[in-house]
């Protein structure tokens, strides 16, 4: 580890939200000397994390993702908690992407002593998003933030993948206007450990009321997880502007999360993170490796000129990497 690097770790571990935030750059940044500093620091870092409550976050964008944030981070701060925001936002490479840990809409916490917001970084693919959004988390822990949310937005992957990563995951939906259940994908409905109705406030108060009994009914038809609290998943309403229902949405997270630890859940969960990471760093490792030592324009060119099938160019590929070693 270089000089500048220990200085970092020693500043990171500290508490310096700066250090904390440079560390994250670092982590993000694919010059292939800073990864070599953030690959040293992160196994230096070991012992330091692994604390924190990671809890993922999601819904469509207007949903009240931001508010809520401002309003339930600021509540957690002063029960004496120390609140990191993460966003994951894999449409951020597209123009008019969907703005994620956005400071200026969380200006409250922005200012909070206790807090730290990082905005989702723009570029690159879901896979490198990823594994920087991994490598933030425990920066945070190693800061000592005892409250990782990672806020992702309601995109396809992205929600199975910040699951991945966190040990309770938050769904935010609006009331409905009508009375079927709003456009939310099974497989999100599937990895939500509580979906708050948000927005529970004035005219919409009580179509929230109707749209929570819908889910509850809705969420019973989910399996409970092994080891899992009875109860859960769970349905809730909330105003974030209002700030009603947070006291409820943090009782119900408390409680999971008790449950989780008493029952050997997050462990096993924390193992099967590991492998998990493991897997896909081996593969982007590999990727970068293969892209290196092979010609894979050529072998594309190949396959979309129709000379070589897809599997013979694949097969190809990898020989020819073999035999470079
Ligand atoms: P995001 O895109 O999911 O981050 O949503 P925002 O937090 O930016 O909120 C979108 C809009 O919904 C804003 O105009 C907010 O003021 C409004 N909003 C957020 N939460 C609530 C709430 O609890 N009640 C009401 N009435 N409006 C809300």
């Amino acid at each position: 580890m270089t000089a500048s690097t220990q200085a970092l770790r020693q500043a990171l571990i500290a508490g310096e939200r700066r250090a904390l935030s440079r560390a994250i750059t670092l982590v993000e940044s694919t010059r292939p000397d800073h990864r070599a500093q953030a690959t040293a620091l992160l196994s230096s870092l070991t012992a330091e994390t692994g604390g924190a409550m990671r809890i993922g976050l999601s819904g469509t964008p207007g949903v009240g993702k931001s508010t809520f944030i401002e309003s339930f981070g600021m509540q957690l701060i002063e029960r004496g908690r120390k609140v990191a925001v993460l966003a994951v936002d894999p449409s951020s490479t597209i123009a008019g992407g969907a703005i994620l840990g956005d400071k200026t809409r969380m200006e409250r916490l922005v200012r909070a002593r206790n807090a730290f917001i990082r905005p989702s970084p723009s570029g690159g693919a879901l896979g490198g998003v990823a594994r920087r959004t991994r490598e933030a988390i425990l920066l945070c822990e190693a800061a000592g933030f005892d409250t990782v949310l990672v806020e992702t937005v309601g995109v396809g992957q992205s929600e199975t993948t910040v699951a991945q990563m966190t040990d309770m995951f938050l769904l935010l939906l609006a009331p409905a206007g009508g009375d079927e259940l709003q456009g939310v994908k099974r497989g999100v409905m599937e990895i939500a450990d509580i979906v708050v109705i948000n927005k529970a406030d004035g005219d919409m108060k009580a179509a929230a009321v109707r749209t929570r009994a819908d889910y509850a009914s809705a969420l019973r038809l989910f399996r409970p997880r092994t080891g899992e609290a009875s109860g859960y998943p769970m349905a809730l309403t909330a105003s974030a502007l209002e700030e009603s229902g947070l006291e409820d949405v943090w009782s119900a997270l408390e409680t999971l999360d008790s449950a989780r630890r008493a029952s050997g859940f997050h462990s096993r969960r924390r193992e099967t993170q590991a492998q998990q990471w493991f897997d896909a760093a081996l593969e982007a490792h590999l990727m970068t490796a293969f892209r290196e030592k092979t010609d894979l324009a050529t072998l594309r060119a190949q396959v979309t000129a129709g000379t070589l099938t897809p599997d013979t160019a694949a097969e190809q590929g990898v020989s020819a990497f073999l035999e470079h070693r």
